[in-house]
């Protein structure tokens, strides 16, 4: 019998993961040991979907505050998800595990394009699939993305990987007493004001009953105690 809690997850990490000690791009050990992480999950046989952002390259609002237009930049911070998602893909297959990107702009020549059957499909082989491009659309994020392909691809559960270790009553950084919380109803995160995810992505979430789990990946096997069920962050639920 599994000893797996889930069947079917999607892990979002932000572009800012990559970088390590890095303030731009990709480094590629941090990579190396983010995928080592999400084969260790797939291999214990959950399947395993993954969306990263695209911050650590270019960030729309960022761009359109230097004068670009918005539309253009959000087009520049979607296309460094791609980036971002073709480097998961190598340390993915480097590690010996099948990986297929499928971006949600077409650019086909370099990966495939999201349907969402096919992902299912990818997903029920054991391949690992890693969405770029997060909506598709300007002023949306990758959160957005990720609580968007969660949904469409039934997953169980959405991860969010942050430099916090879960939700807190006020900013751990500013404040040593802040206390974190074990778990969260969607109701009680908007009446306590907390920010767990851009409005979108938690409307998302919550009107489709997606449970989300808030969680520092620092530690290694990290993702493999969560998905034999291990209380590690913050459960955000309904
Ligand atoms: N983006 C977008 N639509 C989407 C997802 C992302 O336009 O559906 C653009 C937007 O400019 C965003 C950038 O891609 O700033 C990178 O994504 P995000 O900021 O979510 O990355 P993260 O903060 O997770 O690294």
């Amino acid at each position: 019998m599994s000893d797996l809690a889930y069947r079917r997850i999607l892990l979002k990490l932000s572009g800012e993961a990559l970088m390590g000690s890095e303030d731009y791009g990709i480094d590629p050990k941090v990579i190396h040991r983010l995928a080592a992480e999400v084969v260790e999950a797939q291999q214990a046989g959950v399947e395993i979907a993954v969306v990263i952002g695209g911050g650590n390259i270019f960030r729309g609002a960022g761009l359109a505050a230097g004068g670009m237009d918005r539309v253009t930049g959000d087009h520049m911070g979607m296309l460094a998800t791609v980036i971002n998602a073709l480097a998961m893909q190598d340390a993915v297959e480097k590690l010996g595990a099948k990986a297929r990107v499928m971006s949600a702009i077409k650019i086909n020549d370099v990966c495939e394009d999201f349907i969402r059957r096919r992902a299912i499909r990818h997903l029920e082989k054991g391949r690992i699939v890693i969405f770029a491009a997060g909506t598709g659309s300007p002023f949306f994020t990758t959160d957005s993305g990720a609580a968007l392909r969660a949904i469409e691809i039934s997953a169980d559960l959405l991860l969010k990987a942050t430099k916090v270790d879960g939700v807190y009553d006020k900013d751990p950084k500013k404040y040593p007493d802040a206390t974190r919380f074990e778990s969260l109803t969607y109701e009680e995160t908007i009446r306590r004001n907390l920010q767990v995810m851009d409005t979108t992505a938690f409307a998302l979430a919550r009107d489709s009953d997606l449970p989300l789990r808030i969680f520092d990946m620092d530690e290694p096997g990290t993702l493999l105690k969560i998905i034999k069920g291990a209380p590690i962050g913050t459960l955000v639920h309904n």
